[in-house]
């Protein structure tokens, strides 16, 4: 099977070009037409253009089919970005993660004992774990740190906005979500906030806790949803356009 991958690879007639900002995957193959590929996963870009066209066509062909598409390919790539706000910044690599809007660099120090200790300095984190720990478990480790540090920070937020609208939650979940920033269950009380807020800028989860904590006065988002919010914070508007980056 690997040899067959490899082999496909090597026939594979294919180069990068920069059309107008965007970079695009270049393949000849035994196509009639062109046929421009956007992948909804990473937003990657792909042509193919027939084996008969030369590199030096390819670049003008790309220039007007870019033209043509460009607002289709903003657009879906505008969409790919906001579902991408979503994906833990933490998963590409343990070298650094955004703390509070802030990207800060993650030092690795061997210790003697199983348990992993995440330790928060003023630059940074150090995690402490035996030298041949899987990188998955220092991900649950950091995982469950990090929901720990998003739940003190909610209480705090709680603690202020509750006696101010005079509600009272139930209970509490942090989990990270793909969706959805927070939510409430407003028969249980129940809070829902999305731990990957701890890699945002600190005001959005208090944005997000009031908002949940509002619904417990009023479940629709509707004028007397946003009389109240206007009231207790004035540029909430402004907070949820950011956050859901448009
Ligand atoms: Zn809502």
């Amino acid at each position: 099977m690997k040899g067959a991958r490899v082999r496909k690879e090597l026939v594979r007639d294919a180069r990068i070009f920069t059309v107008q900002g965007f970079e695009v995957t270049v393949e000849r193959k035994s196509v009639r037409r062109l046929n421009l590929r956007l992948n909804g996963i990473d937003g990657t870009l792909k042509v193919s253009i027939p084996r008969r066209c030369s590199w030096s066509d390819a670049q003008s062909i790309l220039d007007g089919l870019v033209f043509r598409n460009k607002e289709w390919i903003t657009l879906q790539l505008a969409k790919i970005r906001r579902r991408l706000r979503f994906v833990t910044p933490e998963a590409d690599a343990l070298n650094s993660i955004w703390i509070w809007g802030e990207l800060h660099p993650i030092e690795f120090l061997s210790s003697c004992s199983g348990r992993i200790r995440v330790e928060q300095m003023e630059t940074g984190i150090r995690i402490h774990a035996l030298p041949e720990t899987s990188s998955q478990r220092v991900l649950t480790a950091l995982r469950r740190w990090r929901h720990e540090q998003v739940r003190y920070w909610t209480l705090e937020f709680i603690a202020k906005w509750e006696p101010r609208l005079g509600v009272q939650h139930q209970e509490l979940v942090i989990r990270d979500m793909k969706s959805l920033w927070g939510a409430c269950r407003i028969h249980q009380k129940k809070i829902v906030i999305n731990g990957l807020l701890f890699h945002r800028p600190r005001q959005y989860l208090e944005e997000v806790v009031l908002h949940e904590l509002v619904h417990l006065l009023e479940p629709s988002h509707n004028s007397r949803f946003k009389e109240i919010m206007g009231a207790m914070m004035p540029n909430w508007k402004q907070v949820e356009r950011e956050m859901n980056g448009c």
